[in-house]
């Protein structure tokens, strides 16, 4: 029998525990925010899917103190080698490693399954107090000028300010606000992917093989003993082990090759699609209920865990009173980027359509490190003439000294749920909340500086002297100004107030 409650309320109902869902709710929980995360499924994603991370989110894995089991989960990418027949006729590599910079410590893709980041994600969401409800699915909701109210599949009644739907394409929230998802669904383009276990081969390399109309692969799964192989869908319905282990042996010319046991697969469908709008009141989407790409660049899950990063600072500046430009700011800034995004997939499956030579081949393009929210309505730039670095770009990172002669990374210290303003040279001191740390970038040690020996930090963020940068908690730029009153400004546009708790703060002591 179905139970039916009114739960107490919390700030935040997330419906859907993908990517999208575990970031968000990781993001809410490490700021102290009541929230409730469901999904529908009775059991925990079992597949590889989108197992390409970029290295965006690999900052933002690094901000949320999960980089370390993600790079221990995967590896760089393995090469890839053409056959025809027995014989290797192209051996390459989606894209070839970079070395870090001083600016961008994750130059490279990682590949991990998409099972496994959800479980690493999971379990920081379990450290930081949080837990996923399922089976328990979103049913319907309503909402009003205070809040949400939500009824989900257990018979439950939930009330929350504020509800999110990450979840997935045929998303119940999207659907249930009427809100429209156009673009194109192409059911000539389809592509069965599969996560096998395989004998036959090692798994020093990945495999493809000319196919009867489409290539057949064989490529080892990063972390896991398994295989992705993908080949042409069945035109009928038969069991998919027997159908894949003739396409293996037809493509591959060999019989040796034992496709043992298939723990998951799918068909996939070309299917490009961007929601007219990520938000209706109270209510909000994020993740592939807000936009679906081809899986071509790997931008789907990368592109949603960015939308989680996006809104869960914003969401928790909401709950306490921030001003409405903040949250108001999710849907332009994130529509944006998850525009480009699909640009960029979908210009790299037409060159897979065309049998392009460099159709493989991935540029920096893919990386998310360049999508900014220049122009948005959280970005101020009041200089007369921006340098090359703007309000709305990703911070970047830099190696300075403390004043005690230890060298660390300002993602060390940028990197969590405060703000961060660097004052550059002999910037004036400017009253800021104490939500904001403050550093002091100088080139000589001093109180409570941060020493630029090398000049990178200067170099990356190219502003004169008595400049002030303020970095928002996820990472993007704010605010570049002269003037201290530039900082008591934007702060309080934010915040609602021109005279918010201020406190006259020091620099942040570095030790
Ligand atoms: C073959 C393939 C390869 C891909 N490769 C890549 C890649 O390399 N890189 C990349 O970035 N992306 C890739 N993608 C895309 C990526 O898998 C998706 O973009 C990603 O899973 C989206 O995450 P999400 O959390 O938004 O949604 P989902 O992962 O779809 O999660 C949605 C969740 O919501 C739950 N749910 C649904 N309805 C309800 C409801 N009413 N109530 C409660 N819960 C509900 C579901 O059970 C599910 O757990 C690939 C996709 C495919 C198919």
């Amino acid at each position: 029998m179905l139970r039916t409650t009114a739960s107490a309320d919390v700030g935040v109902l997330i419906a859907g525990a993908g990517p999208t869902g575990l970031t968000l709710a990781c993001e809410l929980a490490v700021r102290g925010v009541r929230f409730r995360l469901v999904d529908r499924s009775a059991a925990f994603f079992g597949g590889s899917r989108a197992d390409g991370i970029q290295p965006r989110t690999l900052e933002v894995f690094a901000g949320l103190g999960v980089l370390d089991r993600i790079l221990a989960a995967g590896d760089f990418g393995i090469e890839m080698r053409a056959y025809r027949g027995g014989e290797v006729v192209w051996t390459g590599r989606m894209s070839e490693p970079t070395e870090p910079a001083p600016s961008v410590p994750y130059p490279n893709p990682w590949f991990v399954p998409q099972f496994r980041t959800e479980e690493i994600l999971r379990e920081r969401l379990a450290e930081l107090g949080g837990r996923v409800e399922q089976p328990t699915g979103l049913s319907d909701f309503g909402q009003d000028a205070e809040g949400v109210t939500a009824t989900l599949s257990t018979g439950e009644t939930v009330r929350a300010r504020y509800l999110v739907g990450a979840d997935g394409g045929p998303s119940t929230v999207r659907r249930r606000l009427g809100i429209d998802f156009p673009g194109e669904t192409d059911e000539s383009t389809t592509m069965l992917f599969a996560d096998a276990r395989v004998d036959g081969i090692g798994r020093d390399h990945g495999r493809i093989w000319p196919g009867e109309d489409r290539p057949v692969s064989i490529v080892p799964l990063a972390g896991t003993d398994l295989f992705v192989v993908a080949a042409r869908p069945p035109v009928h319905d038969e069991p998919i082990r027997e159908y894949l282990q003739r396409q293996i042996t037809t493509a591959s010319g060999r019989a040796d090759i034992v496709l043992r046991e298939i723990t998951w697969h799918t068909t996939w469908r070309s299917n490009t699609r961007l929601a007219t709008r990520f938000r209706d009141g109270r209510v909000l989407l994020a993740g592939d209920a807000a936009h679906v790409h081809p899986p071509t660049g790997g931008q789907g899950m990368n592109t949603g865990i960015q939308d989680g990063h996006n809104l869960g600072w914003k969401l928790a500046a909401a709950l306490t009173g921030a001003a409405p430009v903040v949250l108001d700011s999710y849907e332009p800034e994130r529509m944006s980027t998850a525009r480009t995004a699909l640009d960029i997939s979908t210009a790299l499956l037409r060159k897979h359509q065309r049998g392009d030579d460099d159709a493989h081949v991935r540029g920096p393009e893919v990386h998310g490190l360049a999508l900014n929210y220049r122009g948005g309505p959280l970005s101020r730039d009041e200089r007369a003439a921006p340098g090359s670095l703007q309000a709305g770009d990703r911070a970047p990172d830099a190696p300075v000294s403390t004043a005690a002669g230890r060298v660390i990374r300002l993602f060390d210290l940028s990197q969590g749920p405060h703000w961060t303003l660097l004052s550059f040279g002999a910037a004036a001191e400017c009253p800021v909340d104490p939500a904001v740390h403050t550093y002091r970038v100088a080139e000589a040690a001093g109180e409570r500086t941060l020493v630029d020996h090398d000049g990178h930090l200067r170099a990356a963020y190219d502003v004169p002297d008595g400049s002030l940068v303020l970095i928002r908690p996820d990472g993007y730029l704010g605010l570049i100004t002269g003037s201290a009153q530039g900082v008591t400004d934007y702060w309080a546009d934010l915040h609602g107030t021109a005279e918010p708790p201020l406190l006259r703060s020091s620099p942040q002591a570095v030790r």
